[in-house]
C-alpha cells in the first residue's frame, strides 16, 4: 500500500513536469496556455513557483508518453489523470491550464485545470478526484509556499480560489491559502491551527463567497481560533484586487477592512433593512450561535457584550439564549 502511494507519488510528479515542459516548451502550450497566463498577469517566475502547466488539447498525448516513460496505467487511473472508458484512454485534463495541488512538504497530489474559453458547456475548473494521496477536504491550495509567512506573520488569509493565492503572492502576501471551491472543513483549519492562531477570510464579492465565508467562520471558532472576515469591492476577488493594486495599497486596504466576525455579522444587518425586527432577531441569534463554539469562557463573554452593544439587545437575553444552546448542544 505504501509502494502504492508511492507509485502514484511519482506518477504525479512526473505529470507536473511533463504539463510545466508544455506550456514552457512547445507551440502549442506557448500560444495558448502561456498568453493566457500572461494575460491574466503572472509573470515567468510566479508560474515557475507555482509550477504551472498546460495539458495538451489532444485526446491522449499526456497518457501515451506517461506509459512511454513506463509509468503504469494502474497509477494514471488512480490518480485520475488518465480516464479509462471503454478500453480507450483519454487524458482527464485534455486542453487545459493546470495548477498542482500540493502537500505541506511540496509533494504533489492532484491537480485543478481549467478551461480557458468562458463557454459554458464544461466546468470552469476540473480537478483530481479523490484518491489515497488526495483527499480535497484535508489539503489547502498553497500551504506548501505560505506556511513559513503564516507563522511569521502570525496569520493566514484564506481565499476561493487558486488564482487569488498566486496574484497575492506575486504582488507580495504570502500567507494566504485556498480550500479551492470545496466548502472549508475542520481538517483544513486544523492545517492552518498548527500554524497560527489567527484566520482572516477573504471572500469573493457575490452571494456565494458571502454565504461560503459565513459558513467557515463557525467551524474556526470552534477550534479556538480567531476569526476575521475581510470583504472586496463590488465584482472583484481577491485576485482581481490584487492585480489591480500595488502591496502597500493591498496591505493597507486588508488592515483597513478586516473586520472582527462579530463586527462583520453586525454589517450584514446594516446592508438589509435594519428596523425589520425578524431579521434583526434573526442575525442576534446567528451571533450567538457563532459565539457558543468558542471554547474559551472569558472570550464568550466578551464576545457577549460585544454583540449585546452592537446590536442593542441586553446582556442577560444573550447570556440566556447562550445557556440554552448549550443545553440542546449536550
Ligand atoms: P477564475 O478567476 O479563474 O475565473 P476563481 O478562482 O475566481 O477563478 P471562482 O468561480 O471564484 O473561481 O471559484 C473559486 C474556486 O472554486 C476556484 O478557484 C476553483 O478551485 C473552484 N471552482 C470553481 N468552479 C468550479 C467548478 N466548476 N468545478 C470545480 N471547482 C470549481
Ligand atoms: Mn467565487
Ligand atoms: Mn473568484
Ligand atoms: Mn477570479
Amino acid at each position: 500500500q505504501a509502494d502504492e502511494k508511492e507509485s502514484m507519488y511519482l506518477v504525479s510528479e512526473f505529470a507536473n513536469t511533463f504539463f510545466q515542459k508544455t506550456l514552457l516548451k512547445t507551440e502549442q502550450g506557448k500560444a495558448i496556455g502561456l498568453s493566457y497566463f500572461k494575460e491574466r498577469g503572472f509573470t515567468k517566475h510566479t508560474i515557475e513557483k507555482f509550477g504551472l502547466g498546460y495539458s495538451p488539447d489532444t485526446w491522449d498525448a499526456f497518457t501515451t508518453e506517461a506509459i512511454k516513460k513506463g509509468y503504469k496505467l494502474e497509477y494514471l487511473e488512480k490518480t485520475g489523470l488518465t480516464i479509462i472508458k471503454e478500453e480507450k484512454q483519454f487524458d482527464r485534463f485534455k486542453g487545459r491550464v493546470m495548477f498542482p495541488i500540493q502537500s505541506m512538504s511540496g509533494r504533489v497530489l492532484g491537480f485543478g485545470g481549467r478551461i480557458l474559453t468562458n463557454e459554458k458547456k464544461a466546468a470552469k475548473y476540473l480537478n483530481s478526484p479523490e484518491s489515497d494521496i488526495y483527499h480535497k477536504s484535508k489539503v489547502l491550495y498553497g500551504i506548501y509556499h505560505a506556511k513559513q509567512a503564516i507563522a511569521k506573520e502570525d496569520n493566514c488569509f484564506l481565499v476561493e480560489g487558486y488564482t487569488d493565492v498566486i496574484q497575492f503572492n506575486q504582488t507580495g502576501v504570502t500567507n494566504v491559502v485556498s480550500s479551492s471551491g470545496t466548502a472549508l472543513t475542520s481538517d483544513q483549519i486544523r492545517l492552518i491551527n498548527r500554524l497560527t492562531k489567527n484566520i482572516t477570510v477573504l471572500f469573493d464579492s457575490d452571494a456565494a463567497g458571502m454565504r461560503a465565508s459565513l459558513r467557515g467562520i463557525d467551524l474556526i471558532l470552534e477550534q479556538g481560533m480567531n476569526v476575521k472576515v475581510c470583504s472586496f469591492p463590488d465584482g472583484e476577488d481577491p485576485d482581481s484586487f490584487a492585480k489591480k493594486n500595488t502591496l502597500e495599497e493591498l496591505t493597507l486596504y486588508l488592515e483597513d477592512n478586516a473586520k472582527d466576525f462579530i463586527s462583520f455579522k453586525a454589517s450584514l444587518l446594516l446592508q438589509e433593512s435594519k428596523s425589520d425586527p425578524i431579521k434583526r432577531a434573526e442575525l442576534v441569534r446567528d451571533m450567538v450561535t457563532s459565539i457558543s463554539k468558542i471554547p474559551d469562557v472569558i472570550k464568550q463573554e466578551i464576545y457577549v457584550k460585544e454583540c449585546s452593544r452592537i446590536m442593542d439587545v441586553s446582556e442577560d437575553v444573550l447570556f440566556d439564549t447562550l445557556a440554552q444552546m448549550h443545553n440542546t448542544d449536550a
